[in-house]
């Protein structure tokens, strides 16, 4: 299976400007290519071909008086340039074919020298890592990288990214043996909420974490300052910085501390049952902010790819399924339950339920059902996890919000494609909404 790892590095000034003459041949490609293909179809031609492409926009534009700097950067990078807008129009076929699941994906789009995003990809002959380790990266020499943790095997590939907060960072794809861990006799519902970040089944709480809300104000702070500059004034482009990069710090704290709750998870229980929530709907909302913090999306993707590597499982509860009205004590179908409902009484059997653990139990019982049902399901029943005490604090239950209409949902988490991985964050809706 295929593994990201990232890495800052600190390219020198040298170095930085030679990275950015290749970030700018790599768009330069990239955009003739695809205006090639926009013309292609304008002129009801067939579509072209990457290799008639390839020879169209890299061997026979260098000839040309104005595009002859693009022999001043390795071919690599453009090749794989051109790599990446394939994914993309791949991608973009595969949604409207609906043989690609999830969000739809529109077509591929001009790039420009202000996204904030700026990416070169590696193959394995453009770099490698040095016995003192440096990178060594093709044309540009030597990087420093910062090896916060081991990369767990060679890498096949490595894509250098700018972010809009000016910082730099490597990025490996590895690939690995699933390293499973030993079976555990435990599986989980999980409900997801909003004044809770969630509740499992076994009765336990995750909180939001506050410190995130702390840290976002660095961000609002740096944008009415921002705000305060004349557009296209060289302040207001430090200002701008200064924004990106704290919305940077956010980002990472926000993915540091989801790392944190999906490993612990995916670590103490055999199986995780989510209910399939339509996040990217919710997200036009009213609650955007706190849905955005959340950031579910990410924390089911991350279960997901952890659930793979470790030999866990993760299913996915049907978004229809009523989980906050079934009494997971005696399986009566009881009313609606609104939001401002926090605790309610069976009117059947009389048990007292918090909404929120009685949705992580119902989501837990169907998940199980499910997976037995299934073709080629589990070999046994899940085990059920004894009853615990309340949890302390409760919080808005998402699967009420369906009500407000909402798109069909997306299969979401997809784990890293080769060839398509560096597509796909610029669109991520988390990281569009910031940007
Ligand atoms: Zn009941």
């Amino acid at each position: 299976m295929h593994l990201r790892h990232s890495y800052r590095i600190y390219p020198t000034a040298g170095q930085r400007a030679v990275l950015a003459r290749k970030f700018g041949c790599a768009r330069v490609v990239d955009n003739d290519a695809l205006a090639a293909r926009k013309e292609a179809r304008k002129a009801g031609l067939p579509y072209p071909r990457s290799a008639d492409l390839q020879k169209l926009v890299i061997t026979a534009a260098k000839k040309t008086a104005e595009r002859a700097w693009l022999s001043s950067v390795g071919v690599d990078p453009l090749i794989q340039s051109l790599r990446e807008l394939d994914a993309a129009y791949r991608n973009f076929f595969g949604s409207v074919s609906g043989k690609r699941a999830g969000r739809p994906v529109g077509l591929p789009r001009f790039k420009s020298r202000k996204d904030g995003r700026q990416s070169l990809r590696f193959t394995r002959n453009g770099f490698r890592i040095r016995g003192n380790g440096k990178l060594n990266l093709t044309k540009i020499g030597d990087v420093r990288v910062k090896w916060s943790r081991a990369l767990p095997a060679d890498p096949s590939s490595v894509t250098i990214v700018l972010d809009g907060a000016g910082r730099y960072h490597a990025s490996f794809v590895v690939d690995v043996e699933p390293d499973h861990l030993p079976e555990v006799p435990a599986e989980v519902g999980t409900d997801l909420g909003l004044t809770t970040y969630a509740v499992l089944s076994d009765g336990r709480v995750i909180d939001n974490p506050r410190f995130l809300r702390k840290a976002e104000r660095k961000p609002k702070a740096a944008q009415r300052e921002l705000s305060r500059k004349a557009k296209g004034s060289k302040n207001g482009a430090k200002a701008g910085k200064k924004v990106a990069r704290a919305h940077a710090e956010v980002a990472d704290t926000r993915m540091d501390w989801l790392h944190k709750q999906t490993t612990r998870i995916i670590r103490e229980k055999q199986a995780v049952y989510l209910e399939d929530l339509n996040v990217r709907g919710l997200a036009r909302g009213r609650l955007a902010m706190s849905v955005h913090d959340a950031g579910w999306a990410t924390f089911r993707r991350l279960l997901e790819e952890k659930a793979g590597r470790y030999g866990r499982t993760v299913h996915v509860v049907h978004r229809t399924f009523p989980s906050s009205r079934l009494c997971s004590a005696c399986g009566h179908r009881d009313g609606p339950k609104p939001l401002q409902v926090r605790e309610w009484a069976c009117s059947t059997c009389g048990v007292l339920h918090d909404r929120d653990l009685n949705a992580a139990r119902n989501i837990l019982a169907a998940g199980q059902a499910d997976r037995l049902n299934a073709p080629g399901g589990p070999a046994g029943p899940g085990v059920a996890i004894p009853r615990q005490a309340r949890p302390v604090e409760r919080g808005t239950r998402l699967g009420d919000l369906r009500t407000t209409g909402i798109r069909a949902a997306g299969a979401g988490g997809i784990p890293v494609r080769e060839g398509e991985e560096d597509v796909k964050p610029a669109r991520c809706w988390m990281r569009r909404s910031w940007s």
